[in-house]
């Protein structure tokens, strides 16, 4: 029997098997330290989970129109315009099952075969997979440390070919928290719309910008791209809620029609549950105010970080502008040794360290980059200082 060739050539995230091994462990009775996580280590507000258990109460259980419940579309594009002062209307929305579903379901309304999508280096895990799985074709771009991994326009326009459909972009990023200044975009719009070519936006992280950097939404800055634009956000990561599956998509009428249909046929609407409560989150003030305290607590451990990690020899990161993820340089430990194993690369250096120091953490492979690890800082401090101990002890016993 033979499986589709399509779907043999889609890889399995990279980030579920470090952590698969990680829980293996943690079973085991192992203290692992788990720096592998994609998601905050805040609960839910209470008040959302609330709101859901009254929803229920109130018998919402049924489907809801396909593309998002209405209440909820208003919600959205309420607080869109009051965050980033650009008002799209409730047509020009739609609520998918995350973040990931609004880039399956976008990639999937503009690929044809042979069509090129550009992602930058290093990119989120699933961006290359999500474009193959829609048909098209990932084209990974080199970006340069000194340029803090953005993407330059002479990187852009070197990458462009008669197939280009699409660019990725990604800020603040996962997996190195880089963050684009208006002025760094514009260098890329300009090519972009010369060129004709469609912009996905990935603004997962928008309220998790640190130093009081100001996130300006893509739309909001660069308005003339409406009709070439897909912005993709969500509840996961702001408000803690990544089990709920509650993304966002917003573009212009047509986008959003084509992507509403490929859901009315696979998955239809989003639990019902978490939209309501979604909509009850989006329009109380209170949620803000959450917001901002949990983004200092992830600012305070940043710093923390940063400092634990400058003082262990070997290891090189830029400090991240935004997102909860290190991006760590492991290049300089290359080819060393530990119990007669060698470091070739992130997955080496992975697999050792959880074995000899239990500390999780994900290799840069996942994400393009093999002299590189991804840590979260999405944990307690004290969780912070004991894993970053650990992997200060595995990296001075090496040979
Ligand atoms: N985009 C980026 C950059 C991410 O890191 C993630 C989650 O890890 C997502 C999108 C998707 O998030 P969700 O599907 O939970 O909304």
């Amino acid at each position: 029997m033979e499986y589709s060739a399509r779907i043999a050539k889609i890889e399995e995230s990279k980030t579920i098997a470090v952590s698969t091994a990680a829980n293996k462990l943690t079973a085991a009775g192992e203290d692992v330290v788990s720096f592998g996580a994609g998601e905050p280590d805040f609960p839910t507000p209470d008040f959302i989970k609330k709101a859901a258990a009254e929803a229920m109460k109130k018998g919402y259980t049924g489907y809801t129109s396909a593309s998002g419940l209405p209440e909820l579309k208003q919600a959205v594009v309420n607080k869109f315009a009051s965050d980033y002062s650009y008002k799209y209307s409730t047509e020009e929305v739609i609520v998918c099952n995350g973040g990931k579903q609004v880039l399956f379901n976008g990639l999937s309304a503009i690929l044809a075969e042979n069509d090129e999508v550009l992602i930058p280096k290093p990119y989120w895990v699933s961006y290359p997979e999500l474009v193959k799985l829609a048909g098209g074709r990932p084209v990974l771009v080199e970006t340069e440390a000194k340029n803090k991994y953005k993407l330059k326009a002479a990187e852009l326009r070197k990458n462009i070919t008669e197939n280009t459909k699409a660019v990725i972009i990604n800020s603040p990023s996962n997996p190195d928290g880089h963050f684009y200044t208006q002025l760094e975009l514009e260098e890329l719009i300009g090519v972009l719309i010369e060129k004709d070519i469609f912009v996905i936006s990935d603004e997962i992280y928008d309220k998790l910008l640190y130093d009081d950097r100001e996130f300006k939404s893509m739309i909001e800055l660069f308005p003339q791209l409406k009709n070439r634009l897909l912005v993709v956000n969500g509840m996961s990561k702001s408000y803690s809620m990544t089990g709920w599956r509650v993304g966002f998509g917003f573009a212009n009428q047509e986008w959003i029609k084509n992507m509403a249909k490929i859901q009315s046929h696979t998955t239809s609407n989003v639990n019902t549950i978490a939209q309501y409560a979604s909509a009850k989150a989006l329009n109380n003030d209170k949620l803000d105010q959450i917001i901002k305290k949990r983004k200092d607590i992830y600012q305070q451990r940043r710093d923390l970080t940063a400092e634990l990690l400058a003082d262990i020899k070997g290891l090189k990161a830029i400090k991240p502008a935004g997102a909860f993820y290190f991006f760590i340089d492991i290049s300089g430990l290359k080819n060393r040794k530990i119990n007669g194993e060698k470091i070739k690369g992130s997955l080496s250096f992975a697999d050792l360290l959880l074995e000899e120091k239990k500390v999780a953490v994900v290799p840069g492979i996942a994400f393009g980059m093999d002299n590189f690890i991804r840590i979260s800082f999405a944990l307690g401090e004290e969780r912070i200082k004991e894993g970053i101990k650990r992997i200060g002890d595995f990296v001075a016993s090496l040979n």
